[in-house]
């Protein structure tokens, strides 16, 4: 017997890397090239650095209130987290507590396995299928839960409302999260039927289109008692979890909807631009409605091509792992940086 015996072990989640060097293009945790809005620094200027003596207002009025504005719903609709894998976190403790077997994709956001194995929260991943869509009827039988990502990552790609509506509505005994980090770049939200279902959860993020990754803000949106036993779990953890930096910069982000509304444009634009680029070159990928492209070429290695782009400086992000091991999963950067890629692309595969 040793004291190794009793530790709860895990394998933990694998983050992106985080290169120093700033002249690389980096390409491969999904963040914004674009600053956040200019209303930002401003919060940040205006900060009393006096309030850092008191603890920081635990229901984050300000930033919740804002939200409530910005989406439509009511207050007690809405739990704050830091960044959406916090609030992921705590919806996995809340939500999932039968014996029954959770269920999502078998390729999806890399996390959803580690926190279901954290918590000994039994799960079965249900396989896309050859072209990456999320296959409803998978969902529809007895379980513990259902997680989607939608638009789903890595692959990007978009499952109808009305499949996600179905999916909501057959399990109405258990809970249904949809996680919807990427939803802004083109794809339709699950959260008007938040009124209608109250066993859905959405959950969204500062960290993509808001162009915030840094400052850790993410949500969750759900009718009022689902929200509660949320927040209860977390006000049995840690409930100082944001600050007045985050609280203050998230509420100003939201001020400045037309800046946000053209950064995500000028991505999306971008993204459609590197369909066509990257179709000419030989790759082939789901249709993203995200701010990636997860992309297979026809006749190189995917791991090949990953390193000869960061040789160049090109952070893409690469998974080795089954079924994905062959594909890319490219960030949408500036034109200015995908143009960069391409370039060498063409080199690279033509040359
Ligand atoms: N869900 C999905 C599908 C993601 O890709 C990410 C980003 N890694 C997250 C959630 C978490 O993002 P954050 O914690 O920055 O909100």
């Amino acid at each position: 017997m040793s004291w190794e015996d009793n530790i709860r072990k895990v394998v933990p989640y694998v983050a992106g890397e985080q290169p120093k060097d700033r002249n690389i293009i980096k390409l491969n945790t999904n963040e914004s090239p674009y600053p956040p809005s200019p209303l930002v620094a401003e919060a940040v200027k205006n900060i009393e650095t006096d309030q850092l003596r008191k603890y920081p207002d635990t229901n984050a009025t300000e930033l919740v209130e804002e939200m409530a504005k910005t989406y439509g719903v009511s207050k007690d609709n809405i739990f704050v987290g830091i960044g959406s894998d916090d609030v992921l976190a705590l919806a996995f403790l809340t939500y999932f507590n039968s014996d029954k077997q959770v269920i999502f994709p078998d390729i999806t956001y890399s996390f959803y396995d580690v926190w279901a194995e954290l918590y000994r929260i039994p799960y079965v991943t249900k396989p896309l299928d050859d072209d990456f869509n999320i296959i409803k009827e998978d969902y529809l039988c007895d379980n513990g839960g259902v997680v989607i990502a939608n638009p789903n990552a890595p692959t990007g790609a978009e499952m109808s409302i009305d499949a996600i509506e179905e999916i909501v509505r057959f399990n109405k005994d258990r809970v249904v999260i949809v996680d919807e980090a990427y939803v802004d770049f083109g794809a339709t939200s699950a959260l008007p039927l938040i009124d209608r279902y109250d066993n859905l959860v959405v959950v969204q993020t500062f960290s993509k289109s808001r162009a915030l990754a840094g400052i850790r803000i993410g949500m969750a949106f759900g009718n009022p008692k689902i929200i509660g036993y949320l927040k209860d779990v977390k006000f049995s953890f840690n409930s100082y979890t944001l600050n007045p930096y985050t609280i203050a910069i998230g509420a100003a982000a939201l001020k400045d909807r037309e800046y946000y509304a053209d950064i995500t444009a000028k991505t999306v634009k971008t993204r459609e631009r590197m369909k066509n680029e990257l179709k000419q070159l030989g790759f082939t990928f789901a249709d993203s409605k995200t701010n990636f492209i997860f992309a297979k070429h026809e006749r190189l290695e995917a791991k090949d091509i990953f390193a000869a782009l960061r040789a160049e400086g090109i952070y893409v992000r690469y998974f080795n792992k089954p079924r994905i091991d062959n594909y890319l999963r490219i960030s949408m950067g500036t034109d200015e940086q995908m143009d960069k890629m391409i370039a060498f692309l063409k080199g690279y595969i033509n040359g």
